[in-house]
Parts: structure tokens; C-alpha cells; sequence
């Protein structure tokens, strides 16, 4: 979900400096032609505007296997900084001739790298287009620009089509990371743990990573913690934990598909409870034993709706796309939930409507991702229309009046004054991406009708499964089933920053 932030009057897309720095060679160098080396260096970014260095280029990632060590900060009054150390066993395959590649990596050291078992020597940033002999490897963290970059320069050099096996061992202190607009996120230390919520380029503060939705994997995870502590990540687990010396070991699996920022290995003092719906899939939810009176019970009523909501969303789109739920509940606040993979973390609480909103998310989001930041409203309009459809499902207010509660609000006011097809990277989470999206989606019902709507809806969902779409698939997909031209409709809707009166 993501915070939902005020509504700035005069937010505009402001893209950092740093789209300009140059870290690995020139990606768009022809390989193998003439005058060119065959190998050549890996992109330092996936190519996303709003976050020029995340995500990587140059190969794809098959499974993430991350055994992690945490020690929580010591009781107050000691500083809220825990203790990680980790060792990251990254299963990839070339997609061009590699000279070298990168992984980004914020705030953590990095003490050794190997490649296919061949360790690599760390070096110095070495100047732009200076060789390096041998195998190696260096790291660049520059906070003001906001670029984190591991490049690894393998030797041999690894051909198109190859498997390699990276392993970084790294660790150093964890604090409180924040994203591009100041809010928590990626590994937050917390006093009894860490809430660990990535949207959207924040697993890089917690493991090396080609941290971008267009490179989806599967996960493995140890993670050890003192005695007493429970760590949570996606999926499920994968046999009971070892305790050993005064540590517990936890061992999930997450072997879906996944994008880097729906990872989590939360840290708490949670209680595990183990259920399933009556079509047999696992939910494992972690409720920590401290939340309010008030806020377990709300938190004990809506996870009990799990279930419900689970076949409600099944019914109106596809079947769940994962091989378990469950949700994380903290005593701990990062002030927003985040729909992490098969197991959403909540700040605090976790309520009727943001549990739908969360949920819904499996199919809108996480199945599917947007393929560029810009598309975020295809999360968040959707998950917000789902706590609508919801809402009218469980005897609330309808859609219908949802909708022109949002209709209500007057053309002067600054809700309106977002294009939500691109927000910016301080807009990601604004106001009117949730609201105006979901807006969007019930105009575009009213458009096509209940029929190609939710048709539709499922061959988006079938189409782009355990990949990503741009908010031009979604339109053609649209287009395709409705068989109505609706140029003119989205463009009113997600391409004007005034209030939609006619389309
Ligand atoms: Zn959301």
C-alpha cells in the first residue's frame, strides 16, 4: 500500500542527478562489432527512468538463496542499529557476453566475492574505461546520488546464455534506510527487530541484488537470530527452525516468482499461526504479542476475513497466484503496509480494508508488476478498487458510491492536478494514484461494461503473469477485449492533470 501522502500542490517529476553518471561502460556498445570488444560490461541500471541504478543489465537472476545473521539493537537507551551479516548465493544467466556486471548493494561491506567458486580481489573504482586485471570486484555507495553499485568483474568472462553462481558474503550495520521521498523502508531496524518493506528499490539495503520488478526470481532464505526472536520471509517454511548456542535459525522458501522489492525477512517477537483456506492453501500469519488490546482484536477480525476475501478475489479474477498467504503484523510502525509477496507486513494493525487492499495485490502487482516505476497506478488503483469491489461484496458502501465520493471532490482542488500514468518519483505513492486509479477503473466498468471489464481484467492477469506490463499493454488488453477504442477515455483519465469531466 505504501503510505498515502498528502496531496502536493505543486509535485513535479523530479528525477535525480544521477541518470548521468555513467558506472560501467557504455551499455548500448554493439557487441562484436568491429572496433568494439565482444564482452563488454553488464548496464548499471534496468533502464527506469525514475531509478536510473536499479535493477541491472546483462543477465537475468533464477534464485536468490540469502542466509542472514541479525542481532537487534540493544535495549534502550542503546541506538537503534542491529548487526547483519550475510552470505547471498545468486544463481543468474548471461544475457550478453560479460566482461563485467553489476549488483546493487547500499550500506553494507562487501568482504569477499566469488564467481562459479573463483574468488575475486576487491579493487579500487577503477576511471571509466580503465581495464582491470583479473578477477575482481568494487563497490561505489554514493548516498547523494543515490547510487549503490557492486560490479564484479569475472574471470572467465562469462558468454551469453551461461549459468554462473555468484557468492557475496557482506554485512555491517542496519539502521534506518530511507526512500527517495524520506520514508522508511528496505531493512528498518527496530527495537525488537526489523520490519523489512523494499518498495520500491530498498532490498538493496539488506542483500546484493539486481533490484528491479523486470528481474523476478525465486527465493531461498536461512535466517538466524538470537533465541527467542522469529523471523518471517515469503512462502513457506521449509522445516522447523534449529536452535543452537543461544540462535534460532528460521528456513522459508518462496518458490514463485518474485520481484525484489516484495521480499521480506521481518524480525519480531511474533506468534506464528499456521491455517488454510477450504481449498487447502497454507496461511501462515506472525502477529506480534504486543500489539494494543484494541489492535489485536481489529488485527484477529480482519486476518480471520483472509479466507474469505481470498475466494471473493478468485471468483472475480483468477485463481491466487502463489503457494501460500499469511501477513506480518508489527507492534513496530514504518506508518504503511506493504503487500511483500505472499505475506504482507502491517504497521501496528492490520484492517478490514487494507487487508483486501493488501491481498488484492497478490494478482495486481506482484503477479503482475508494473514494468516501469510510471505504471505504479496499475498497483495501486487496482488494489484500491478491490477494497471497493470489497466493500460492496461484505455490505458496505457500493462502488457506485465510492466512485462519486471521489467525483465530489471539486476541479480546483490539487487531487486533480496528477497525471497517474506518470507520477514522478516523488508521486509514486500521492493520493490520487490510489484514488484516481481506482477511480479510473470503475469509469472504465462503466465504459466497457461488467462483462469486458472483468474479462479483461483476467487476460491482463493470464497475459503478463509472473512478469511485468506497461500501462500501454493494459490499454490494448482493454482495447482488445471491449473492442472499443479508448484512446480518448485513458488519456482523460491517466494523462491529463485536471478532474475528468467528459471522455
Ligand atoms: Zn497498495
Amino acid at each position: 500500500m505504501r503510505v498515502r501522502m498528502q496531496v502536493f500542490g505543486a509535485l513535479t517529476a523530479v528525477l535525480v542527478g544521477a541518470g548521468a553518471l555513467v558506472l560501467a561502460g557504455d551499455p548500448t556498445a554493439a557487441q562484436g562489432a568491429p572496433g568494439q570488444p565482444r564482452y563488454t560490461a553488464g548496464a548499471p541500471g534496468a533502464g527506469d527512468a525514475y531509478f536510473p541504478f536499479a535493477g541491472n543489465g546483462g543477465y537475468d537472476v533464477d534464485n536468490y538463496d540469502l542466509d542472514i545473521t541479525y542481532t537487534p539493537p540493544a535495549p534502550a537507551p542503546a541506538p537503534i542499529v542491529g548487526q547483519l551479516t550475510g552470505v547471498a548465493t545468486i544463481d543468474l544467466v548471461a544475457t550478453q557476453d560479460l566482461d563485467r556486471f553489476n549488483l546493487d548493494l547500499r550500506g553494507m561491506d562487501v568482504q569477499s566475492v566469488a564467481v562459479d567458486g573463483k574468488p575475486a580481489s576487491e579493487v579500487s573504482p577503477p576511471a571509466h574505461g580503465a581495464e582491470v586485471e583479473g578477477a575482481a570486484y568494487w563497490h561505489v555507495q554514493d548516498d547523494a546520488a543515490r547510487v549503490w553499485e557492486l560490479t564484479i568483474q569475472p574471470r572467465p568472462k562469462i558468454k551469453k546464455g551461461q549459468t554462473a553462481q555468484v557468492v557475496v558474503a557482506y554485512g555491517g550495520q542496519t539502521t534506518r534506510p530511507e526512500d527517495i521521498e524520506g520514508a522508511l523502508y528496505g531493512w528498518v531496524t527496530m527495537r525488537d527487530g526489523a520490519m523489512v518493506v523494499s518498495e520500491p528499490e530498498g532490498s538493496m539495503t539488506w542483500y546484493p541484488v539486481s533490484d528491479h520488478q523486470t528481474d523476478k526470481a525465486t527465493y531461498s532464505f536461512e535466517i538466524t537470530v538470537p533465541e527467542g526472536k522469529v523471523a518471517v520471509a515469503n512462502g513457506l517454511p521449509t522445516r522447523d527452525p534449529v536452535t543452537e548456542d543461544g540462535w534460532t535459525t528460521w528456513f522459508w522458501d518462496a518458490p514463485d516468482e518474485q520481484a525484489s522489492y516484495l521480499t521480506t525477512a521481518s524480525v519480531g517477537d511474533y506468534e506464528l499461526r499456521y491455517s488454510e483456506t477450504d481449498d487447502g492453501l497454507p496461511i501462515v500469519d506472525a502477529v506480534d504479542d504486543a500489539l494494543t488490546p484494541a489492535n489485536a482484536a481489529t488485527t484477529e477480525a480482519s486476518l480471520g476475513l483472509q479466507p474469505d476475501m481470498i475466494g471473493f478475489l478468485e471468483d472475480t479474477f483468477v485463481p491466487y497466484p502463489f503457494n501460500s498467504y499469511g501477513s506480518i503484523v508489527d507492534d513496530d510502525t514504518v506508518g504503511y503496509a506493504l503487500e511483500t509477496q505472499t505475506r504482507p507486513v502491517y504497521s501496528r494493525v492490520a484492517r478490514e480494508s487494507t487487508v483486501a487492499h493488501e491481498l488484492a495485490h497478490q494478482w495486481f502487482g506482484n503477479a503482475v508488476s508494473p514494468q516501469r516505476w510510471q505504471d505504479i497506478w496499475l498497483n495501486e488503483g487496482w488494489a484500491s478498487y478491490a477494497e471497493w469491489l470489497w466493500s460492496e461484496h461484505s455490505g458496505g458502501d457500493s462502488a457506485q458510491t465510492i466512485f462519486e465520493g471521489v467525483m465530489d471532490i471539486p476541479a480546483d482542488d490539487p487531487f486533480w492536478d496528477l497525471a497517474i500514468a506518470d507520477p514522478g518519483p516523488l508521486g509514486l505513492f500521492h493520493g490520487a494514484v490510489y484514488d484516481r486509479g481506482a477511480a479510473t477503473l470503475h469509469a472504465l466498468r462503466l465504459e466497457v461494461g461488467d462483462e469486458a471489464f472483468f474479462a479483461a481484467a483476467r487476460e491482463w492477469l493470464v497475459r503478463h503473469d509472473d512478469s511485468t506490463g506497461t500501462t500501454e499493454d493494459f490499454e490494448a488488453v482493454y482495447e482488445e477485449v471491449s473492442g472499443q477504442d479508448l484512446g480518448a477515455f485513458f488519456d482523460v483519465w491517466l494523462r491529463t492533470p485536471s478532474k475528468p469531466i467528459t471522455w
